[in-house]
């Protein structure tokens, strides 16, 4: 115990950043499906009400429209647009750099999704400009959504 104690100390405080792994995220009963689609098949899914079809996301037990507790993950086409984004400095969690994007992004579908938004200047960033999602493994355990400028290799 003492001896792990000296020997965290006696390093950098932070560690490097190619070791750092994202947070990772917050799993439960009802978005596991979520990750399981992302990590399993590498597909984004959402969870559809099997009563009347409606689409929404988080995922919650009941259907917000008709109250049904019956629904199916149903994968998405990958397009969407920028709903709204925020650029972030402080604090900032290694592996993050200051100025990533987050992006809350409208899928076509309609359903909103909160995901980095990587390939654009924050300075060309505009509200409702097309993206495209893709997904992506982020390190051994962790795969997530990743929205790019539609048809931009900027
Ligand atoms: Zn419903």
């Amino acid at each position: 115990m003492t001896e792990t104690l000296s020997a965290t100390l006696a390093e950098d405080n932070a560690p490097a950043k190619s070791e750092a792994l994202r947070p990772r995220p917050a799993i439960n009963l009802d978005n596991a499906f979520f990750f399981e689609a992302l990590t399993e098949r590498g597909e984004l899914a959402i969870q559809q009400c099997s009563d009347c079809n409606e689409l929404r996301h988080p995922p919650v037990p009941m259907c917000p429209e008709c109250h049904s507790v019956h629904w199916a993950p149903k994968t998405m086409g990958g397009r969407g647009i920028v709903h709204s984004y925020v650029v972030l400095y402080h604090p900032i969690v290694p592996p993050f750099e200051p100025g990533y994007i987050v992006a809350v992004v409208e899928l076509e579908e309609g359903p909103r999704v909160v995901m980095n938004l990587e390939d654009v200047e924050r300075e060309d960033v505009v509200i409702g400009m097309a993206v495209s999602i893709t997904v992506e493994r982020m390190d051994a355990d962790l795969v997530l959504p990743v929205a790019r400028p539609e048809g931009g290799h900027s």
